[in-house]
């Protein structure tokens, strides 16, 4: 392609407002020389019609095209107005498509934002990629993100929130792990927010900020009882059924599990636990859902037991725990009801501490707990599948340092509806098989 204008090349480059003068590969790039079409500008202060005054060359790096790196030489227009009269005398173009001093065009800022939040590309593969700085890539994101998490109707219509915290950065010598708590749209199955820390006044913090009318749609909050979290909620969601959901309460039957399969081996070995320990071996077993073990996975682990618990204090945690899950399978209120009864019953009567703490606690809670069969199962299921999202972004963020960058990326991620061109199938019917 020579020094003129290609019709083609530019409706290719798809850039409004842009021709492309040449194009050529070099070094694996595409380097295309563009210029606006503009030739009638006005001047901003006196809008007598402006003449033209060269032209200056900047160098920007858009999407790529046919798999190769682009980079725009973009012969920059510089005008000049002829009113003697007025103060104005030169000055360059601007576009809504390239902004000044950019080394991305607007579109690859965009498609990078779009990759590192709903992809949840690390923001260096994405800088490799297009041939900028890491702080290019992370800037895109903050300038096309930020108005995404901040638009206020991205937060419409929670009838069920859910609470949960997560660890934010790990602890270090020299610092605790810090925590963040997660905010979550049970039904709609997003991320509302994250806020510092896992205390009463974060979440309490975050629910004041709420308008009125936002509080009163809410109706049903499941959360961690073992945090301040429930305290938070009185003065705003006083209204609100309060769910200790089945995955919190697990959880915290898992721990005593654990805590119980610790004290055993302590006991029995004198250290901690080590791979070849028969309790060691079946940890993972013991807190898997009795139902979904295998055949083989029951008989691993009634052998560990009965190998390595000689007072049966680990296998009295464990028929606790598959009692307290019996509870949230319950079919309804009664049910639940006798399920929390039998519970009750084993955990008062097998006389290991572990489980009769965890009683004590289901006691305090335990209208919440049956409160979750009132509230048709009010399922934390998407707390869960949060969590996991929040685990898989961190992994590609290599333990964030920065709370902001860290909250933006995790919205971006479950917590915003994306814009996407949904690309026609090529062939709209399956391909024949060719022999
Ligand atoms: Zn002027």
């Amino acid at each position: 392609m020579g020094q003129h204008s290609s019709a083609s090349a530019s409706r290719l480059l798809g850039l409004d407002g842009f021709e492309v003068l040449a194009a050529e590969v070099v070094g694996g790039e595409w380097r295309l020389v563009v210029q606006t079409t503009a030739e009638l500008v006005g001047c901003a202060r006196c809008g007598v019609r402006a003449q033209a005054h060269g032209r200056r060359t900047v160098r920007v790096r858009d999407l790529p095209a046919g798999g190769r790196p682009v980079v725009l030489a973009w012969r920059k227009r510089i005008w000049r107005c002829s009113e003697p009269a007025c103060g104005v005398r030169t000055w360059t173009e601007r576009v809504a498509a390239i902004r000044p001093r950019a080394v991305l065009t607007e579109r690859a800022r965009a498609e990078a934002c779009r990759r590192v939040g709903k992809d949840a590309h690390a923001v260096a593969a994405v800088a490799r990629d297009l041939g900028v700085g890491w702080a290019t890539i992370m800037r895109a994101v903050e300038d096309h993100g930020t108005p995404l998490v901040d638009d206020p109707t991205r937060l419409d219509d929670v009838a069920a929130l859910g609470l949960d915290e997560t660890s934010f950065l790990k602890a270090t010598r020299v610092a605790p792990t810090r925590y963040v708590t997660g905010l979550v749209d049970l039904e709609g199955g997003r991320l509302l927010d994250v806020v510092a820390d896992r205390t009463r006044a974060a979440v309490a913090g975050w629910l004041g900020a709420r308008p009125r009318d936002w509080l009163a749609t809410v109706g049903t909050v499941a959360l961690d009882p073992w945090r301040g979290y429930a305290s938070a909620l009185v003065a705003p969601l006083g209204h609100v059924t309060v769910v200790v959901d089945h995955f919190h309460a697990v959880r915290l039957a898992n721990t005593v599990v654990d805590q119980v399969r610790r004290r055993i081996q302590q006991a029995t070995l004198g250290h901690r636990g080590r791979k070849p320990d028969p309790l060691y071996r079946i940890r993972k077993l013991l807190l898997t859902a009795a139902e979904q073990l295998t055949q083989r996975g029951r008989v691993r682990l009634r052998a560990g037991l009965a190998v390595a618990d000689p007072t049966g204090q680990v296998a009295a945690a464990w028929q606790g725990k598959e009692l307290l899950r019996a509870v949230y399978a319950a079919g309804d209120l009664a049910d639940a009801r006798a399920a929390l009864d039998r519970f009750y019953r084993w955990s008062d009567g097998v006389g290991v501490a572990e489980l009769s703490r965890l009683a004590r606690t289901v006691r305090v809670w335990e209208a919440e707990i049956v409160a979750f069969h009132a509230t048709g199962g009010c399922s934390n299921g998407p707390t869960e599948a949060m969590n996991l999202l929040i685990k898989k972004v961190k992994r590609v963020g290599h333990g964030f340092r920065n709370f902001a960058n860290y909250r933006l990326r995790l919205l971006l991620h479950c917590g915003v509806r994306w814009q996407t061109h949904q690309t026609a199938r090529l062939r709209a019917r399956s391909p024949r098989l060719v022999a």
